[in-house]
């Protein structure tokens, strides 16, 4: 997905290096090119200009050009903002919180399309394999036709469980039988599903707003597709506005998106990016690392 701003901040940094000494002007100049790398990469303007701002704070003054290496000085400088615009300053991975009393429910949000409900199986999966929990995924999607049936049979292929479809019961209803099945049979963790449409619309937002109520979830995460580059950084920031949206899936990040959504969602929404899903398969789906995200760039 970084390939061409990896290519281009590349091409920057290698003029950079080859210098042996920089003067304010080739700093200047280089940071003019990584601002035209970044909006090129459809990052967010604001960000764009926060990040300059913040590795020009780091070169200005004595260090950058009187160092030894100035070029990798500045290189340090870019990943560092990197890093900060991809976390906003914090250390580790943000996984998924099951730190509550089970069922630990988890709703997943988002517009449709946008791999909302191929995540929920990836997840499900993931929590099943990796740290033993018994997972029960439920759809509440009552509008688009066969979406139930959908996770019912993603639930099968992973050898998972999903709650039993009873036609016409509305979504609050769904995910209240999915939370008293998952007391009464032992789940550790319960995953809702929600409906989404082609665009954010008012009576969306009320079912998920809705549903949120009704339920508490521990963990809500927007799911939101790469490939939309800054409408997905604008959904997601719809989502957050109306429902307390605790991390963003960031799906189609396999696909020749321009890095943008991934670049820009952190800053614009608050919420942290916890997983990256990088194919159609079930396993395929990785932690997000600000630090290696930063690395895959700067190559
Ligand atoms: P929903 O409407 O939000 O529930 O979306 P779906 O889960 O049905 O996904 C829509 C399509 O996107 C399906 O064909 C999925 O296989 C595909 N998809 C989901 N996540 C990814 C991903 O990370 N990478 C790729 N390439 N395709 C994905």
């Amino acid at each position: 997905m970084f390939d061409k701003l990896s290519e281009r901040l590349s091409g920057v940094f290698d003029r950079l290096t080859k210098r042996g000494a920089l003067s304010e002007a080739d700093v200047d100049e280089a940071l003019r090119e990584v601002r035209i790398a970044l909006l090129e990469a459809d990052v967010a303007l604001p960000v764009v200009k926060d990040f300059i701002a913040q590795v020009r704070e780091g070169a200005v003054g004595e260090a950058v050009v009187k160092s030894i290496t100035p070029g990798q000085m500045v290189i340090k400088l870019v990943h560092d903002a990197l890093v900060k615009m991809l976390s906003a300053g914090e250390e580790t991975a943000t996984a998924i919180s099951l730190n509550a009393p089970a069922p630990v429910p988890i709703m997943m949000v988002g517009l449709q399309g946008s791999g909302k409900t191929t995540s929920t199986a990836k997840i499900a999966k993931r929590l099943a394999e990796r740290q033993g929990k018994k997972v029960l995924m439920a759809s509440l999607d009552t509008r688009r036709p066969a979406a139930q049936q959908q996770l019912a049979i993603l639930a099968e292929q992973i050898g998972g469980r999903s709650l039993p479809i009873v036609p016409g019961e509305p979504p609050v209803a769904i995910a209240k039988r999915a939370l008293q099945a998952a007391r009464l049979e032992g789940f550790d963790v319960v995953m809702l599903d929600t409906a989404g449409r082609l665009a954010i619309d008012e009576e969306l937002m009320d079912e998920v707003a809705q549903v949120h109520a009704a339920t508490n979830p521990h963990e809500t995460l927007l799911v939101a597709d790469a490939m939309t580059g800054q409408d997905a950084v604008t959904v997601a920031k719809a989502f957050k506005d109306r429902v307390s949206v605790t991390g963003i899936v960031l799906t189609r990040v396999d696909g020749d998106a321009r890095g943008g959504a991934a670049l820009s969602m952190r800053a614009v929404t608050g919420c942290p990016i916890k997983l990256l899903g990088v194919g159609e398969k079930i396993d395929a789906l990785e932690d997000f690392h600000a630090d290696r995200i930063a690395g895959r760039i700067l190559g």
